[in-house]
């Protein structure tokens, strides 16, 4: 797993939401780091962000759905702060997530056996149980008292998302902001 080189951008800590959206970031040389860029990987970043036990072992498909919900919480993050209509499938994919049921044993058939319920896999209910306190946090976050607040770092190429902790904040590090104060100083000097 590639180590992210950056301070968590404001917010990060406190939304599981926020995590997930900027567990892919774009780093100034244009180079993408995805931190679920493969099972292990992912199983990783759950249990760091205590959203799964030590022991968990993710399945490449359940990995796809991380990554699934993911695009999801960045299409409706950066709805919020464009404040434009986010996209409609986002917003049901959040929903599935927020309304999983991992319990439910699922309708099977067994050419042997015939119908039969089986509980399903349990690392898709872990992954479910996962996903669902992250679309909740969301869901809470998007629609709160903070709301207004949930701001895009401005210093391109970086495109992390953050709860803004003054109304002027534009960027998500003083990485960022450095980097963005000395792009613009090049400018003028161009010009
Ligand atoms: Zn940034």
């Amino acid at each position: 797993m590639t180590k992210v080189p950056l301070p968590l951008a404001p917010g990060t800590a406190e939304h599981p939401c926020l995590a997930l959206a900027n567990s892919i970031v774009t780093l100034p040389g244009g180079q993408r780091v995805d931190e679920l860029n493969s099972p292990e990987s992912a199983t990783a970043w759950l249990v760091m962000h205590a959203l799964a036990p030590a022991d968990t072992g993710l399945l490449a498909y359940c990995q796809l759905r991380l990554t699934d919900l993911r695009a999801n919480l960045r299409n409706a993050l950066e709805s919020r702060t464009e404040g434009v209509a986010p996209n409609a499938d986002s917003l049901s994919g959040i929903n599935r997530a927020l309304t999983a049921v991992p319990s439910a044993a699922l309708l099977r058939y067994d050419p042997d056996e015939g119908l039969l319920r089986v509980p399903s896999h349990p690392t898709t209910q872990l992954v479910d149980h996962a996903m669902a306190q992250i679309a909740e946090d969301a869901a809470a976050l998007l629609t709160g008292t903070d709301a207004h607040r949930i701001a895009q770092c401005a210093s391109a190429p970086c495109d992390r998302f953050m709860v803004r902790t003054h109304a002027r904040r534009q960027w998500c590090s003083e990485r960022c902001g450095a980097r963005q104060r000395a792009n613009r100083a090049y400018a003028r000097k161009r010009d």
